[in-house]
């Protein structure tokens, strides 16, 4: 089998892939801030997980997959200041913080079912957490890496010895280069909150008691508790966005480590940013994009998967509606396509050079895992794919590359196959129009021909004999 390489953020390199237990990956996904639909930014670090669990799968690994639900902690600032974003909203839109992270929740389950992401083992929301998050800042208080100041308990980064290593700077350049710290109390600007009070002028939503006080968790802590909870103290592998490495990935390593003297995660991967039209998507710009956005505008969600997959995830990916256009039409003509596999079912033996089944397996097998295998490289998967669609002359090899590569792009091409099913009406009329043709009635065999790409299939007549097509038709509202 060819070895699965993966870019690991802890050394900067490619590395084997090597996981803990022989067949089974534990895998951590930093999941959504349940504040606000999700944008195609974060969508597309969820596409990333899954592309990644789907090739892990295909290397026979089976995967234990968390995606958490970030519902409670996640402040405004990076910096442990500001207010909780689901407090604010619920504020803002009248509603309780419970109403607003569930909706949001249910928001982020429906898009990413959209787009065939498959679902983990757990969604476990912080909030569900509070005792194991606790339990966790009690070890870390034992062993003296907390303190107290006025507004919570917070983590002494000084006391932990490699901290910032997975940001890849050395401490003193890193603690400079730190966002200029607002709150005075703190030991070493870097320190980060484990358990903050609840405002003594703001009554807070959620918040629960702790030995320390009123209040509610930090962020980078619930993730650990959780990770930690249902996936062990080591784990294979962590993800998120890039966002995530200076501080709150840095901040999980700091506290999971210090708490259970082990190291926390083997691989850490990260996924690039996305950009709308050249710039950052951000309130300010109005130029946030969501799923919903490219529905209307008459996209399929997966269409916009595999545009999303035609960049590599390690690559800054520019968003533009033209390019979701091209990406549309470039959906479509696949699915077109691989139609005519099942179409033309009956002309296969004429089509098909005849050799083993299980040789065009291994061989499709083998092509594919050569290049997922080098660090998900779903751009070169998706330039294969259109070579052997194009290029290969065999349709059972076509058609098993393609079933094949959707275990791992996941863009709904084995569900779409499995609905070509050519109607007896429209099987008739193909092969009278094939009589007709071999009497040389031309004429009748065009208007044959008009009537059933009027019924919706097109004929593309082949040395080998007649390829029937669905034809596939996205209309583009503007
Ligand atoms: P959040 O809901 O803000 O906690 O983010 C959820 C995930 O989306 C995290 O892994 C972020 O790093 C990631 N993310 C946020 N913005 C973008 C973006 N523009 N492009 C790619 N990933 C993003
Ligand atoms: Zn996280």
């Amino acid at each position: 089998m060819e070895p699965l390489y993966l870019f690991n953020t802890l050394s900067r390199k490619k590395e084997k892939f090597k996981p803990l237990k022989d067949k089974i990956v534990t895998m951590y996904n930093c999941g959504p801030t349940v504040y606000e639909r999700p944008h195609i930014g974060n969508l597309r670090a969820y596409i990333f997980a899954d592309t990644l669990r789907r090739t892990l799968e295909y290397n026979s690994y089976k995967v234990k997959q968390i995606i958490n639900i970030t519902d409670v902690g996640h402040l405004t600032s990076d910096a442990d200041t500001g207010e909780d974003k689901i407090e604010k909203t619920a504020r803002k839109k009248r509603k309780t913080a419970w109403e607003i992270s569930h909706y949001f929740e249910k928001l982020f389950k429906e898009d990413i079912k959209k787009l065939n992401i498959k679902n983990p083992f757990k969604f476990p929301r912080a909030t569900q957490h509070i005792k194991e998050i606790i339990e966790l800042i009690k070890i870390l208080e034992k062993k003296g890496y907390t303190y107290k100041i006025s507004d919570g308990i917070y983590f002494d980064t000084s006391k932990f010895k490699n901290y910032g290593e997975l940001a890849g700077l050395k401490k003193k350049k890193f603690i400079a280069g730190a966002r200029v710290e607002i709150n005075p109390e703190k030991i070493n600007p870097t320190d980060f909150a484990l358990w903050k009070f609840s405002p003594k002028d703001i009554k807070r939503q959620m918040e629960w008691k702790s030995p320390w006080g009123i209040g509610f968790p930090g962020w980078h802590i619930e993730c650990s508790a959780m990770s930690m909870k249902y996936l062990g103290k080591t784990i294979d592998i962590h993800t998120g966005g890039i966002d995530h490495i200076n501080i709150h990935h840095t901040n999980e390593i700091a506290q999971s480590e210090a708490a259970t003297g082990k190291k926390f995660v083997n691989y850490w991967l990260h996924v690039n940013f996305l950009k709308v039209e050249g710039e950052k998507m951000s309130k300010s710009l109005g130029n946030i994009v969501t799923l919903e956005d490219i529905e209307k505008k008459g996209f399929q969600p997966l269409a916009f998967k595999y545009l999303v997959l035609t960049s590599h995830y390690r690559s800054e990916m520019n968003f533009t509606w033209q390019a979701m256009e091209s990406a549309q039409k470039a959906y479509n003509l696949i699915l077109e396509t691989i139609s005519s596999f099942n179409l033309s079912i009956n002309l296969y033996k004429s089509l098909s050079i005849n050799r083993q089944l299980s040789i065009l397996h291994s061989s499709a097998s083998r092509e594919i895992l050569n290049i997922i295998n080098d660090d998900l490289d779903t751009p070169r998967l998706i330039a294969k794919l259109w070579e052997v669609l194009r290029l290969n002359e065999n349709l059972k090899f076509k058609k098993i590359f393609v079933l094949k590569a959707d275990k791992i792009l996941g863009l709904g091409f084995k569900e779409f196959l499995v609905k070509q099913k050519l109607p007896a009406k429209i099987k008739n009329k193909v092969l009278l129009r094939e009589k007709l043709r071999k009497e040389g009635k031309w004429q009748e065999a065009d208007k044959i021909r008009e009537k059933i790409l009027k019924a919706g299939y097109k004929i593309e007549d082949t040395k080998q004999g007649p390829i029937i097509k669905k034809v596939v038709i996205k209309k583009l509202i503007k």
